[in-house]
């Protein structure tokens, strides 16, 4: 089956981030049983969604694995020309949502499929295919948990977020959380027969402003812009009018650490000046990722890819997930990060064959190998 073919059926699953998708794993599923490969699927406590995981060659040697999610961000926005679920082809632009971000790299990965079979590859390519990336990363832990039951340690993983095919070692990690108060509601002349939650809030929301502050003297890391980990409110929400005493309010913060710093310490300060009343729910936390650029992976998808490898990129992945469970990660994938998240998002038909060449070439450098 052509990319093209496997991209738009992909594209056709509106398997939107926070939602069902057994429809498009079992998509994937039944393309690999076609070419005697058995998916391994992995579901999460959600109960309605799951990983899937495969490998095609010899599972209890050490090998690769080519990561990507099935989810993708909702396609709600008036500027689509089109279905987004329908994949439309223009001057060599596929696009639909997903294409780029990152169905176009599963598709090409699954394209790739037969030709890695008939290889008789020596030591294992794995596919690892997430759900609810979309939200912080949310499915992919219950996938790696499994791992070492699924496959020999990998070598080294793949992730094919979308950096125009060229190798990335370095992005930061990321923690979000929410805090909500609860007050008691009444007139805004009688405060004293109330409780207000947005001040509950006021210590927790200052002490964030402080800690973003603070951060750009801290600890620095060239390689990123900005240099330093950083952190801001992106939310606010409470009340009702300004003469009534607010009954419920809530703000969301997130904080990006450079490597070396765990993202969830960046929020400590926050968690200790929010009182005991304020509940606090952790939204999403994934690790830094940081390869050491001497590490086999670099040289090896520099050769596959014919690109230098990039220091490092300013948006997250599952990379840190897997480097943090014990696989060294690199990202490389088709497409530009700009066209992710965005209406009109597409892959290029060339870009497309770029990402298959490559996984293609990584299997007849595994069989030289
Ligand atoms: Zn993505």
């Amino acid at each position: 089956m052509s990319p093209e073919f496997l991209l738009a059926r992909l594209v056709s699953f509106p398997s939107v981030v926070g939602r069902p998708n057994d429809a498009i794993v079992g998509f994937v599923r039944d393309h690999l049983a076609e070419h005697g490969l058995r998916a391994h699927v992995i579901a999460g406590p959600e109960g309605d969604r799951s990983n899937l995981f495969a490998t095609i060659g010899p599972a209890d040697m050490p090998g690769f694995i080519l990561s990507g999610h099935l989810d993708v961000v909702p396609a709600d926005e008036p500027q689509w020309l089109g279905d987004p679920f329908e994949m439309r082809e223009q001057d060599g632009k596929l696009i639909g949502r997903g294409t780029c971000d990152m169905k176009g790299f599963v598709a090409a990965v699954l394209s790739a499929v037969p030709d890695l079979v008939a290889m008789d590859l020596p030591v294992p390519i794995h596919l690892a295919l997430s759900y609810d990336e979309e939200a912080g990363c949310r499915g992919v832990p219950h996938l790696l948990r499994q791992l070492p039951t699924l496959c020999a340690p990998a070598l080294g993983c793949i992730v094919g977020e979308p950096s125009n095919l060229t190798p990335v070692l370095r992005h930061k990690g990321k923690a979000a959380i929410r805090l909500s108060a609860k007050g008691l509601s009444g007139h805004s002349s009688r405060p004293d027969l109330g409780s207000n939650a947005i001040h509950k809030l006021a210590a927790p929301l200052s002490a964030a402003v402080a800690a973003a502050a603070e951060l750009q003297d801290g600890a620095q890391d060239a390689r990123f812009a900005p240099p330093y980990s950083t952190l801001q409110v992106g939310i606010m929400r409470g009340g009702q009018a300004v003469n009534i005493i607010p009954e419920s309010a809530e703000i969301e913060i997130e904080a990006r650490a450079i490597p070396g710093v765990e993202p969830e310490r960046l929020l400590d300060p926050i968690r200790m000046a929010a009182g005991a009343d304020v509940e606090i729910e952790l939204l999403s936390s994934y690790p830094p990722l940081s390869l050491p650029d001497d590490h086999l992976l670099v040289p090896l998808l520099a050769e596959l890819t014919g690109r230098q490898p990039l220091g490092a990129v300013s948006y997250g992945t599952e990379a840190g997930l897997f480097q943090q469970a014990g696989v060294p990660s690199i990202i490389c994938g088709p497409g530009d990060i700009a066209r992710a998240h965005k209406p009109e998002e597409f892959l290029t038909r060339e870009e497309l064959h770029a990402a298959r060449d490559f996984v293609l070439a990584l299997g007849r450098k595994l069989v030289r190998a």
